[in-house]
């Protein structure tokens, strides 16, 4: 028998799964597909925490302000060049934008505007959905004061792709950086921009190189960080914009961490059911048994606790039909808070569909919002999966996940 199974592999669920491997206990995480992982920016939003506790039934108000500083600390522990800045801290988007985040690598850290230094932009030959005039505009925009320009990168191994005419994917490109050939064309180019600066005798301005799809955190499966040397030049990611190397190499890693600390994960499987009976005593049932389909055959799994981090209505863990009422939790049948009005016709305005999800109690147990009554014993939901919250405009979506993930692996 299991401590926990954790049913579902996004942020949230390896979040649990990787505290409670560390906490000793003997987890699974089942899991259909990564979630919206692969969409991660590498920045985590947490939004205004103190103001969303004060909103009724975000899921904030099921934490104390330690709890959350918990889970906070607990992602910089298992990413240490994470940092987080009391005073608001600042990343370029792939388009030369600036955006505020709450926990972020230091390596994409804003310098202060007012140094008045230099960006030079990198742009790798035939990178897709890269815009570098727009970039380099828009750089100039948020940093008044500073020079901005844009100099070329080309790696051999990928240059044949370019001459056919063939777009190359920051996917592609983070890998590159990641090997020994494109550290070394990197390492080589930073060292000519040094020295063109020192030769032309101009540099009392600090000088940052700035590179879209650059991914310096995260280990890989041999457990080593990609880059060991430091470059001759400060060196500045921008954040992921989907297809998003952050999202996709952070997923990796966080599979890794479950396993590091002794826990196991089931991917491609799907939970199709659990089973349980009504507890003595009690209006609420145990689960016994999940039914998980994996390859083609059905197995059956026991554990003490259940975790349901299924995510919400992108996560595939609620399931819509063509009608209203054909609107359900994938796995349990759970009872949904469903707002009256589901969206609003301005296309950036706070939709009420994103508040769809599970209410629960303090522990994360899921109610039934008629009776107020807890339904599952020893299931606790976590993620997107619970109802009153909208990571769009109130930007919590990491801060959430993380919190209650965490505070879930400290009831197992
Ligand atoms: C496009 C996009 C970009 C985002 N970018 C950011 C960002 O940069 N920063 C930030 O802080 N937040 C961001 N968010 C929000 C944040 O990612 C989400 O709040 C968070 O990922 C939700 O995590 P989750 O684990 O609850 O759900 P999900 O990530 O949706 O994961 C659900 C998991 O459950 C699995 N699953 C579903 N049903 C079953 C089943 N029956 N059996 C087995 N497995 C199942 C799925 O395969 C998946 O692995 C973004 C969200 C989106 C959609």
């Amino acid at each position: 028998m299991w401590d926990a199974i954790v049913v579902g592999g996004g942020l949230a669920g390896c979040i649990a799964g990787i505290r409670a491997a560390q906490r000793g206990k003997k987890v699974l995480i089942v899991t259909e597909g990564v979630g919206t992982l692969y969409n991660f920016s590498g920045i985590f939003d947490y939004g205004d925490v103190e103001r969303l506790r004060e909103v009724p039934k975000h899921p904030y108000t099921l934490f104390d302000s330690q709890a959350i500083a918990q889970g906070q600390n607990f992602v910089q522990e298992i990413c240490p060049e994470y940092v987080v800045n009391e005073k608001r801290q600042f990343a370029f988007t792939v388009l030369g934008t600036v955006r505020q985040g709450d926990l972020m690598p230091s390596s994409m850290v804003l310098p202060d505007r007012q140094e008045q230094g230099e960006f030079v932009l990198l742009v790798p030959e035939g990178l897709k959905d890269f815009f570098p005039e727009t970039v380099v505009a828009n750089m100039a925009r948020e940093f008044p004061g500073w020079l901005v320009s844009a100099e070329k990168i080309q790696v051999e191994a990928l240059a044949a792709w370019t001459r056919l005419g063939k777009n190359v994917s920051s996917i592609d490109y983070a890998a590159i950086w990641r090997s020994k050939e494109g550290q070394k064309v990197l390492a080589n180019k930073i060292e000519e921009l040094n020295r063109q600066r020192q030769v032309a005798g101009k540099s009392p301005r600090k000088v940052v190189v700035v590179l879209p799809s650059l991914v310096k955190e995260y280990y890989d499966a041999s457990r080593t960080k990609p880059y060991g040397n430091e470059w001759s030049l400060p060196v500045l990611e921008m954040s992921s914009f989907v297809p998003s190397p952050h999202g996709r190499y952070f997923a990796e890693y966080l599979k890794h961490r479950v396993t590091d600390w002794g826990g196991e994960v089931m991917i491609g499987a799907r939970v199709l059911a659990l089973n349980g009976e009504l507890t003595s005593g009690s209006k609420a049932r145990e689960c016994q048994e999940l039914i998980v389909q994996s390859m083609g055959k059905s197995l059956s799994l026991r554990g003490r606790k259940i975790i349901l981090a299924t995510g919400g209505l992108l996560g595939g863990g609620i399931k819509v039909g063509m009608e209203r009422k054909s609107i359900r939790e994938g796995v349990l049948d759970l009872p949904l808070f469903v707002p009256q009005e589901w969206s609003k016709p301005q296309f950036f305005a706070a939709q009420p569909f994103a508040q769809i999800g599970v209410e629960t109690d303090q522990f994360m147990r899921p109610l039934d919002p008629a009776s107020g009554q807890v339904v599952w014993d020893n299931v606790h939901v976590i993620g997107r999966m619970l109802a009153h919250w909208d990571p769009w405009t109130q930007k919590c979506g990491g801060g959430v996940s993380v919190t209650s993930g965490y505070a879930a692996a400290e009831l197992i």
